[in-house]
């Protein structure tokens, strides 16, 4: 896993990953992580650097190889001041962020680990091209804010009821419509989330984001 931004460190550049995934962690005092936010095609990691913010709160890491695109967080804060819908789409974008995070808060302290388990590998899933996930449990543990121990535990349960099957470093989405049950509610509110605030995305994508709508 490739270190892109770590918590204090400037923000001199910022990433669209097209392929791919970014992941967003915050550091404990004790040296722990855990998992915020999980970038993808539909994002950017950076952004706060265009509202003035110098420096990074959070730990970003390359999880997945893919295409990230870059450009200096100078250059597009220039270019938002020059493009009010450039500005306007990063605002939107940056109150999609504040409510998905405020969505997974709520999450992490209501939902049992299996359902939160299957709600991640679902988006892990949205965010790549087939349905085998190169996930170690180190970081399905960071994502949950959970022991290894428990992720063993977690996907063994998934696997047992038909929706994934796991061997070191993979997980393998064998039943889409059994994780879409087994995830907690919060897959689609954040879908809805996300897809609300971006509306400038292609009607096909909106279509998908507002299909969450359904399953509630
Ligand atoms: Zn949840």
């Amino acid at each position: 896993m490739t270190t892109l931004m770590t918590p204090g460190s400037p923000v001199n550049r910022v990433y669209f990953p097209e392929t791919g995934a970014l992941a967003e962690l915050i550091l404990m005092a004790d040296g722990s992580a855990v998992e915020v936010g999980l970038v993808g095609w539909e994002g950017m990691v950076g952004w706060p650097a265009v509202f003035g913010s110098q420096v990074s709160q959070t730990w970003v890491l390359c999880q997945t190889s893919g295409q990230f695109l870059e450009m200096p967080a100078t250059a597009l804060a220039e270019a938002a001041d020059r493009s009010s819908e450039l500005h306007r789409r990063l605002h939107r974008h940056a109150a999609a962020v504040i409510g998905q995070r405020a969505i997974s808060a709520a999450c992490d302290r209501h939902h049992d680990v299996v359902a939160r388990c299957a709600r991640h590998l679902l988006a892990a899933r949205d965010l790549g091209d087939n349905d085998e996930l190169t996930l170690t449990h180190e970081f399905l543990a960071l994502r949950l804010g959970v022991q290894r121990p428990t992720v063993t535990v977690a996907l063994s349960e998934l696997e047992r009821l038909g929706a994934v099957t796991h061997r070191r470093g993979h997980v393998t989405v064998v039943s889409r419509v059994n994780l879409e049950e087994i995830a907690c509610e919060c897959y689609w509110a954040i879908r809805r989330e996300v897809g609300r605030h971006l509306d400038w995305l292609p009607t096909s994508v909106q279509s998908w984001f507002s299909d969450a709508g359904r399953r509630t």
